[in-house]
């Protein structure tokens, strides 16, 4: 299937143009941007233009940061293709039901990525806590803004969620795996004096089940970078690390089948149980790869995938949020 990509920034080059290039299902066929061309594909400057002259293309995957990315999905969708959204799927929760509402209406695929949940031990993860109680989940996401967003002012504007931005992809993955709702019941968030949005935060949430769920984000970490998920249980402890690439189960009372072999061998002490089990079905390797597979599988049926749920999180915190002001940030 074509698909154009819009916004050659960061993101489309690191992962979106490498996964359709390597995909059974996608043929790079448009791209549209201010500034970037990929060699040897038809380049537009101005999305309307390539809507009008390339109706063969009928998916368009939006690389645009959130704020500038709603009136792209809306002309997108109102032109009949279906759309992919880099994440977060808007700037506010409204914006995503208007696409919603416009997708149902004009019956094209529309879906949120949350390229996190793709990380390698998501899926494990998921499945190992379905059936244990919860007593604590941590989470902790710290890095250097300086070394993964050099000079995107978006980020700190109105709209950008400063530290939210990897911090929602946490908050991706927790929805994901906790087969309980949780909700924001306070927020701490740490802004910069010379900007809008928070450089760090920390969050408390309430769990369905009564566990304590807490995530601090911190964009000032040098050196070893940390993104990990913490969840105590009443059988074990389970860790994952390095974004969801690595799964960690510590002090297991006992096997749990529905982890096979892995776990078998993970009883004492903690072993990590990277890479996914032998009897995994074979997805493609790697987050974007997989996102774009779904992706192709919506167009087929033309399907709606809009999971909100940490989007709600982010926009709960911004509201419940106590602001304290911080020092300066200069990039
Ligand atoms: P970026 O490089 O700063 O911007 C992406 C592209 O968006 C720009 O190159 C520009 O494309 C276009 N753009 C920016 N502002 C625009 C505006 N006002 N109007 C129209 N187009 C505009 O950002 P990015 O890091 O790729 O992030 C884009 C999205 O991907 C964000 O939602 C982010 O959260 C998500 N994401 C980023 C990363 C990461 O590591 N950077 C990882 C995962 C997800 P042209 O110059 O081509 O027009």
């Amino acid at each position: 299937m074509k698909i154009a990509v819009v916004g050659i920034g960061k993101i489309a080059r690191d992962q979106h143009l490498p996964a359709i290039a390597a995909s059974p299902d996608w043929d790079l066929a448009a791209t549209v941007s201010r500034s970037g061309i990929v060699e040897g594909v038809d380049a537009f400057a101005d999305f309307s233009v390539m809507l009008e002259e390339r109706p063969d293309i009928r998916t368009v995957s939006l690389c645009l940061p959130p704020v500038p990315r709603f009136a792209y999905a809306m002309q997108a969708i109102r032109a009949g293709r279906h759309v992919m959204l880099e994440k977060p799927p808007g700037a506010t929760l409204a914006e995503c039901h208007a696409l919603t509402e416009a997708a149902r209406e004009a019956g094209t695929a529309l879906y949120a990525t949350w390229h996190s949940r793709q990380a390698d031990r998501v899926a494990a993860a998921r499945a190992w806590l379905a059936d244990k109680q919860l007593h604590s989940l941590t989470v902790t996401w710290k890095e250097d803004v300086r070394r993964w967003h050099p000079g995107q002012a978006w980020i700190w504007e109105p709209g950008g969620l400063g530290v939210f931005d990897p911090g929602i992809n946490a908050l991706s993955i927790v929805t994901e795996i906790l087969p309980d709702a949780i909700h924001v019941t306070d927020a701490r968030l740490e802004v910069p004096e010379n900007r809008q949005t928070p450089i760090a935060a920390e969050i408390r949430f309430h769990h369905a089940g009564g566990a304590e769920v807490t995530a601090t984000f911190d964009w000032r970490q040098e050196g070893p970078q940390t993104w990990e998920i913490e969840a105590v249980t009443d059988q074990g402890r389970l860790t994952l690390s390095e974004g969801g690439a690595v799964m960690q189960l510590e002090g297991l009372r006992q096997v749990d089948p529905a982890l096979s072999v892995d776990t078998a061998l993970s009883v004492d002490p903690a072993l990590s149980v990277d890479p996914a089990p032998p009897n995994d079905p074979a997805p493609p390797a790697g987050e974007y790869p997989r996102l774009y597979e779904q992706m192709a599988r919506l167009v087929e049926r033309g399907g709606l995938d809009m999971d909100l749920r940490p989007l709600v999180l982010v926009a709960d915190a911004f509201t419940l949020g106590r602001r304290v002001s911080t020092a300066a940030f200069i990039d």
